[in-house]
This record gives structure tokens, sequence and C-alpha cells, in this order.
């Protein structure tokens, strides 16, 4: 190899030093010509230096692998290219969420069309070997009821990294990544999901998103999504929740009937709102003390009309005037947004300037600008709650703002006799004629000590339905022991 290398130096040599121009009328190298001699004689030497040309020998061998290697990554890229097909899901995309979760699903359901595999031959083994993602990372939401408990809801899906899965028969690569230099409106670092696959195979692709949202409908099929504020954007907390039934919630009588009707004919009506000019929106305010199922009643109502709910706490820290409007502005299709506690909006308020409050959180006119944002082609129904409608605000209470103020007050008779029949009635009890008459006779009980104990009198303190349900759960057999009960109940509640 040495001596194969010392013509074409030479003649390159030759060539640098000649203006690029061969030294022999043909280019080729010429030994008579005296440079040439020259060079021969120096690179002769050198040639004849075996450290030399070790060296040299080395570092072509070094060029080739390299030039080899860089042949082989581009046509390795280029099979890469004619030969996978790679689908990208961004972490804004809702299919990111749904193909998140059915990956994880998928290991644990029937294989699909390996099913119809049968036998030991090696398509079957292969149709049934399902490598699971082994790294999984867990999604915690956590929210807060009214009554101020903390529920979390978690949920397992892939990790960052590669995994690989087989989806009806088909081996595919799933890569998640995060790039931590780029944020989603939330906040939240930016991710993406890679699926590939044989090209041959690329329907499968499809397939796979299909499924992953056919299965996210079908786990909100007869349920209720709940959605809470994350950032500036909405999320699902938790799996959906079965409907809450209309018949469930207990209010007084005419209650139910009038907001569900005002609704109804709201929603309608919206060609009504759109040859007037109107803004398309509706909003409720239910007032009244706590435990008495305001939120209970806006969830059935959400159930009934197979709306989702946005759920929004104002007296939430870190609730800004700007999050809660864009909140407002871009509330999920199909969405009852319900605002808690809005008379935080108004407590500890400072007057800032002739117009507007300053709080540390929502203001007074955050909530009113909020309220009046521009709304949407789409129907737009908020519900407020407060157990302090003292502390609103008449500016409130506007058409546009609010429509509709509902009380929802303390247990009346009829709402005791209602979650009575709940809780002992015809089919909750196993009973005969006799037991029917019996729980009769203790209702009838119940209800004059709680009559004799002022619960049912305006001024007075009465008795709120969630207190109801929890001492009809804690004797859930034993409507005996809940007459007993009622005396301490009174008992407490005129302590106050
Ligand atoms: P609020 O929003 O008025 O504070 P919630 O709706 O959160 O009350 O009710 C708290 C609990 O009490 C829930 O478990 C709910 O099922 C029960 N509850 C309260 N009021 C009613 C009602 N009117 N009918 C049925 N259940 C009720």
């Amino acid at each position: 190899s040495t001596l194969s290398l010392k013509p074409f130096l030479s003649s390159s040599e030759a060539r640098s030093s000649n203006g690029g121009q061969s030294s022999s009328p043909s280019g080729n190298f010429d030994p008579s010509n005296p440079i040439n001699s020259r060079n021969n004689g120096m690179f002769g030497a050198l040639g004849d230096n075996p450290l030399f040309a070790g060296g040299l020998a080395l570092g072509l061998m070094t060029a080739g692998f390299q030039l080899l290697r860089r042949t082989s990554t581009r046509a390795l890229d280029l099979a890469r290219r004619q030969m996978l097909v790679t689908v990208e899901i961004p972490s804004t995309d809702p299919s990111y969420e749904w193909v998140l979760h059915f990956l994880v699903e998928n290991q644990s359901r029937p294989g699909g069309n390996a099913d119809k595999i049968t036998g030991y031959s090696l398509p079957a083994l292969l149709a049934r070997f399902k490598p699971s993602p082994r790294e999984l990372s867990v999604e915690t939401r956590a929210m807060k009821t009214p009554s101020g408990a903390s529920v979390v809801d978690f949920v397992l899906v892939p990790g960052q990294g590669k995994h690989i899965i087989n989806y009806n028969s088909t081996f595919l690569q799933v890569s998640r990544t995060r790039d931590p230099r780029r944020s989603n409106p939330s906040g939240m670092p930016y991710e993406t999901v890679e699926i590939t696959t044989l090209n041959s195979r690329r329907s499968v692709l499809c397939e796979l998103l299909q499924e992953s949202q056919r299965l996210a409908m079908q786990r909100a099929e007869g349920k209720t999504t709940v959605y809470t504020s994350r950032g500036i954007s909405w999320e699902r907390f938790g799996n959906p929740q079965r409907k809450r039934p209309l018949d469930s919630v207990i209010l007084a009588p005419g209650v139910k009937e009038r907001v569900v009707d005002d609704l109804r004919d709201f929603l309608g009506s919206p060609e009504w709102y759109q040859d007037r000019g109107i803004p398309y929106r509706r909003g409720y305010l239910l007032y009244g003390p706590p435990g008495t199922g305001k939120t209970s009643f806006v969830k059935a109502i959400a159930g009934y009309l197979d709306y989702n709910i946005c759920l929004i706490n104002l007296s939430e820290r870190g609730l800004t005037d700007d999050r809660l409007n864009y909140l407002l502005s871009n509330l999920p299709e199909r969405s009852i947004a319900l605002l808690e506690d809005v008379d935080a909006a108004f407590a500890n308020r400072r007057q800032v300037s002739e117009d507007g409050y300053s709080g540390a959180n929502v203001t007074f006119s955050g909530l009113l600008n909020a309220l009046d944002g521009a709304a949407s082609g789409e129907d737009r129904v908020i519900f407020l709650t407060t157990n302090h409608e003292d502390r609103l605000d008449e500016a409130l209470l506007r058409p546009g703002r609010v429509d509709l103020k509902v009380e929802i007050g303390f247990a009346t008779l009829e709402v005791v006799d209602g979650m009575w029949e709940r809780f002992y009635g015809p089919c909750t009890l196993p009973e005969t004629v006799m037991l029917r008459e019996k729980t009769e006779h203790l209702k009838q009980r119940f209800v004059e000590i709680l009559r004799g104990g002022k619960l049912f009198e305006a001024g007075h303190h009465g008795v709120s339905t969630a207190d109801l349900q929890g001492l009809f759960l804690f004797f859930k057999n034993d409507p005996e022991a809940v007459v007993k009960a009622a005396e301490h109940l009174v008992r407490a509640k005129n302590a106050r």
C-alpha cells in the first residue's frame, strides 16, 4: 500500500506547486520532470520510513471507516424513511391523552385480531406476546371539594423513553419525549409521543388512534367528565364519573323544575339570541347553606343534559382575573362552568379605583369582566354558587351575568320525606307490609322531633341535606336508631 500511495502524493504535490496544472501534458505523473523527481526523492525516502507509512495507512483506514460509517448511516436512514412510518402526537392534541391511556389499557384487553390466531405457530406466539410499557409514570390529579376535602385521582401512563408494544399483531415502537425548553399553555413541559411501525403496516396507526378515541368515548359514555383548571387550560379530572341522576338530588318542591325548564328553554333557542344580537349565555346563582345540594344539583343537571362540568373554585389561591377570563372564554365543548364560592371575589376587597376592586386572587371587577366576556357562538352556561348570598353585590345580579337566582335552603319537610324514602323506602329495605307500616310510623316520629326542635322554621337554624345523609348513612339499616338520634341532632343544631 505504501508503494501505490507514492505516485498519488507526488502527483498532488506537483499539482499544487504548479498552480493546479499537471506537470505533464497528459496530466499523468512524469518521473523525468525535475520537480517530480525531487518530490519523488523526498517522499520516496519518507515512504521507506515504516513509521510514516504505517501512520499514513492508519489515517487512510480511519477515513475509510468514517466514510463507510457515514454512508451506512445514510443508507440506514434512507431505508428507515422508506420502510418505517412514524406518527407524532403532541401533548397539545386531545388524542395525546387518549393514546397514553390506551397504551396501558392495551396490555390488559383481549388481543384484537390476535385472538383469531390459534395454535403454537410463530405468528400465533408472536401475536400473543404483549410486551407492556415497563416504565410507567403516574399522573396525580387533586382537587378540593366544596367541603374543603381533597380528592385525588391516579392514572398510570407510559413513562418517558422508548417502549415496544404489540398491537393487533404488529410491533410498534412508542417513544415519549419531553422538551424542557418548551411548555404548553398550562405551563407543563411540551411532550410528544411518536409511534413507529413498518411502512407496510401503516394502517395500524390509524386503527390505534381510532380505537383509543373510541375507548375514551366509551369511558365517558353515560358519565360526566369533570374538568379542573391547570394554569390557563382545562384538564380532565380523573376518569369520567357516573352521571348523577336528577332524582337523586332532593330539593324543595318546584326548585328543580324551575332551573331545568329554564335551562332547557335556553338551550333550545340559540336563534332567538342570534336574531336579537344577544350573547348566547345564561347564568344561574344557587345560594344557601353548605351541604344543601348546590354542587350535587349542578352535577345532576350536567348529567341530565349530557354536558360536562368545568369546576373553578374562586377562593383558589393563584387564580387571577386574567386566568379566570381566559378559562371562561375557552370552555371545552358541551360544558357547564361551575364557579364555586363566588363570594370569595367579594371578600377582603379593597377599592383601588372607581370601578374596580383589588383582592388577593380574583377581584370583583375581574369576576364581572369574566362573566361579561365575549361569548363564543356556542352556548355558555354558568352556575355560580355561594353560601353567603348577603355578601354578593347587586352588580352581579344583572341579566347576562345572573339570569336566575335560586335559593337551595335547609331541608324542608318534603326534603326530609324524600331523603327518608331514599334510605328506608320500599325498594331499599327488605320489608314486609308490616315493616313498611313501621317505617312510615318511624318517619312520622322523626319528622315530629325535627319540627318540635323548630328545624323547619324560618329564622331558625335548620338541618342540611348533607346532615340528614350523614345520619341515615350511619344507621343505614336501622330506622329506629335514627329516630333516637334525632333528639341529639336537634340539640346540636339549637346549641349553635
Ligand atoms: P353544597 O354544594 O350545597 O355545599 P353538596 O352538593 O356538595 O352541597 O352536598 C354534599 C353532600 O351531601 C353530597 O354527598 C350530596 O350527595 C349530599 N347532599 C346534599 N344536599 C343534597 C340534596 N339536596 N339531595 C341529595 N343529596 C344531597
